[in-house]
């Protein structure tokens, strides 16, 4: 079992955090070239990181499975793939990312100085990951950390305690600098015990939004900035312009979304508001879709198991309340000895039929169930998708107009959003990734995680000579000083 980390320990362990980092800060300082010393320094982590990664692929890809019977082809491809890749651009763009940004301005008070916009790291950095992508989400980040020069603690989540360990022995086979990078290891008592710590100067979380703001108001006690990645209800629109001959297609690509990692995913697909004039070929094509995509279906075959009794036990209660119709892929054997139940398989289902108000509709599932709602006015369905979810983490357009594109763009904020397109977005290596409103503030993704881990520091040098032209300044001030 995981060896939780000792609530007394913590303290020590993020005094080690900030004297490792202010004994580096130290060492750069004597250095003649510091920003080259300093560049080097963290490629050499950041590569031994990739390669402890590297070596350890197949005990992760077994914690995994032993976790939560994670399916091996999504955690090569949604997991450390995407991983593996975000540490090599790391790598690669890390020279760009730390060079200061020269800046011109052409007022008398400071055109003849120099000005510099440097990316300084921030210190001490804590990492909480969540359950779902437990690896990814921990390990990106804490990358992103290392590339901006601080010092970092990860706290793994509880929930995929295998994974857990593994992480921890990835560290410690990296040989990363002694103190750079430390593992706590607990539940909530740990973490409340981190976040309430004013030594810290950087909290990227990871989680639920309820868990979010315990962790903002934690950390706005200390003015510790942080960044908050959360999830939400991300609707589906299937506006009356999608060609009937593009609904396959449109339903693959939804229901990869939607039940990819057994629906949890931050991103996913909560729920499809399909037009009145397509709502019953979508209908009809959904079924037999999810009849092709899982013909074989059942505890032991290779679709990921959710996380907990108790997200199993929520998902079962709320399928039992909705007045929708649940469907489920014709192979799904019913589960007469309780094996499936026990094992926390819950098989992907659909819920056609569904109203605003229903059971499926309070808060984000996070579960392999989707529910259909049917609309007859476009503008309406936005006012609902405003009224009840205003802020999702994304929100995916199947359309080919681009004027509903266009008009559902402009109306419905999100994080971010895909044409006829789900999820994969967040895999795009350069652009940002992030929540708004109650779907979490800041960003990663790229350079925007590295930003996320530093601080933008002016840096104006000033020449002696050019006092004069800034006279005005200086007391006493005199009649021809003040006139315009
Ligand atoms: P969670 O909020 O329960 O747990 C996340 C982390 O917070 C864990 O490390 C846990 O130990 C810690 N934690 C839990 N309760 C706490 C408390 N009371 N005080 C302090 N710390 C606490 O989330 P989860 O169930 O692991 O993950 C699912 C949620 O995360 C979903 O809402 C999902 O949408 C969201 N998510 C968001 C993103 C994103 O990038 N935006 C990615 C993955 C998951």
């Amino acid at each position: 079992r995981l060896h939780y980390t000792e609530d007394e320990a913590i303290p020590g362990i993020i005094k080690r955090a900030n004297d490792y980092y202010s004994e580096r800060q130290l060492l750069l300082s004597r250095d003649k070239n510091p920003m080259k010393a300093d560049l080097k320094f963290r490629v050499r982590q950041l590569q031994k990181l990739y390669y402890s990664i590297k070596d350890n692929q197949e005990l992760i890809i077994d914690a995994l499975m032993r976790d939560f019977h994670r399916a091996r082809q999504e955690t090569l491809s949604l997991e450390l793939i995407p991983l593996l890749n975000d540490i090599l651009l790391m790598v690669k763009k890390l020279p760009q990312w730390m060079t200061p940004k020269k800046v011109r301005d052409h007022t008398p008070m400071f055109a003849f100085g120099s000005i510099q916009v440097e990316k300084i790291a921030r210190g001490t950095a804590l990492v909480i990951a969540p359950s779902n992508f437990p690896l990814l989400l921990a390990l990106t980040p804490v990358g992103n950390a290392i590339a901006g020069g601080n010092a970092v603690l990860l706290k793994p989540s509880e929930l995929t305690e295998n994974v857990a360990q593994i992480m921890e022995k990835i560290i410690r086979d990296a040989d990363l600098a002694p103190g750079l990078v430390q593992v706590v290891q607990g539940g909530i008592p740990q973490t409340t015990k981190l976040i309430e710590d004013p030594r810290l100067d950087v909290i990227f979380y990871t989680g639920s939004p309820k868990v979010g703001s315990i962790i903002a108001s934690a950390a706005a006690k200390n003015l510790v900035p942080c960044v908050l990645e959360l999830g939400g209800k991300s609707p589906v629109f299937v506006t009356e312009n999608l060609g009937r001959n593009k609904l396959r297609k449109a339903l693959k690509r939804i229901f990869f979304g939607a039940f990819a990692n057994s629906g949890q995913l931050c991103v996913r697909p909560d729920y499809v508001l399909v037009h009145e004039s397509v709502y019953q070929e979508f209908i009809s094509q959904a079924r037999t879709v999810l009849n092709e995509l899982f013909p074989q279906l059942d505890h032991e075959t290779e679709f990921t198991h959710m996380i907990s009794r108790a997200a199993f036990d929520k998902t079962l209660s709320k399928l039992e309340q909705t007045k929708g119709t649940p469907v489920v892929p014709r192979s799904t054997v019913v589960d007469q000895d309780n094996k499936d139940a026990e094992c926390l398989f819950f098989p992907p289902t659909l819920v056609e039929d569904v109203q605003w108000g229903d059971a499926l509709m309070t808060e984000e599932n996070f579960a392999p169930v989707l529910p259909i709602l049917k609309y007859e006015d476009l503008d309406t369905a936005i006012d609902n998708v405003l009224m009840y979810h205003d802020t999702p983490l994304a929100k995916y357009i199947f359309s080919e107009s681009t004027q509903d594109v266009n008009h559902i763009l402009a109306r419905v904020r999100a994080g971010d959003c895909c044409v006829n397109e789900t999820v994969i977005h967040v895999g795009i290596q350069q652009a940002p990734f992030g929540g708004i409103g109650q779907s979490g503030y800041g960003n990663y993704g790229g350079c925007y995680g590295f930003n996320a881990f530093t601080h933008e520091r002016t840096v104006f040098k000033q020449p002696f000579w050019m006092d004069f032209m800034t006279s005005m300044r200086y007391l006493p001030y005199s009649k021809r000083k003040t006139q315009l």
